[in-house]
């Protein structure tokens, strides 16, 4: 009897009341309150696509507070890419219109990085290489032309929308097309 007593009062001051209340707390915080959301898997895919791509290493931040579609540390290593692209970058065209845009999105950012500034031209290369990046990031050789139908509409939205985007010269056999002279476009 003496030895539980003793053991009974070793442990009250040790845990009191108190000390449940926190572990509730804490409990409750990581059952109901909803964590913050990681695109650990998401940027790391698309960052080792995208440095295929272009053939650089490439760091992707995806960033729901962004407000643009996308930004690039040119001539680093950093681009940042809208949280919901991130998102629906799965090869599964469950959103197509997003994930072409999203697609486009990440051919432009990840070209910007290897030193280019002239948007019309990084632009022009990425409505170029949207099949490319789809086909590196698993998209089926069914899928990718839908894709790049949207990808196409992306680039359209954005040259009405922001002029300077577009450039006569990205044009098929013109001075931007990769591959003159193919009778392919874009
Ligand atoms: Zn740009």
């Amino acid at each position: 009897m003496t030895r539980f007593i003793f053991l009974f009062r070793k442990f009250r001051p040790r845990f009191p009341f108190w000390g449940w209340a926190i572990v509730g707390i804490i409990a409750f915080t990581l059952i109901f309150v909803e964590p913050g959301q990681s695109y650990d898997g998401e940027s790391q895919r698309i960052s080792s696509a995208a440095g295929v791509l272009v053939n650089k290493e490439v760091h992707t931040h995806c960033d729901n507070e962004l407000v643009a579609a996308g930004m690039a540390d040119i001539p680093g290593r950093d681009m940042w890419i809208y949280g919901a692209y991130c998102d629906y970058l799965e090869d599964d065209l469950y959103e197509p219109e997003v994930e072409g845009a999203a697609l486009i999105t990440v051919a432009h950012e990840a070209r910007h990085l290897r030193g280019y500034y002239n948007e019309a031209k990084v632009e022009c290369w990425a409505l170029q290489q949207t099949d490319d990046l789809a086909r590196i990031m698993g998209y089926s050789d069914e899928q990718i032309p839908e894709l790049v139908m949207w990808a196409r509409w992306d680039h359209r939205k954005l040259v009405w929308a922001v002029p300077e985007y577009g450039n006569p010269q990205c044009h098929q056999d013109r001075a931007w097309d990769l591959t003159p002279r193919d009778g392919v476009w874009p």
